[in-house]
């Protein structure tokens, strides 16, 4: 599996909360743009999907 990410859903304007949440620290922002995921860091735990209110975040089907 892999988190795959839907920027079109970012609104960009605050500090992606599933940063803080990831425990191995796989998520990336840059500013206020949306984030990007580092696959080789992420462990699959999904709680970025369950943190972000927007559902940017999803499991790659
Ligand atoms: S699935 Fe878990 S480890 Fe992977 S990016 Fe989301 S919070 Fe981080």
């Amino acid at each position: 599996m892999a988190i795959s990410i839907n920027e079109k859903r970012c609104p960009q304007n605050h500090p992606c909360p599933a940063v803080r949440v990831c425990p191995t620290q796989a998520i990336i922002q840059s500013g206020f743009k949306a984030p990007t995921v580092d696959q080789n860091k992420c462990v699959d735990c999904g709680k970025c999907i369950r943190y972000c209110p927007m559902g940017v975040f999803s499991f790659a089907s």
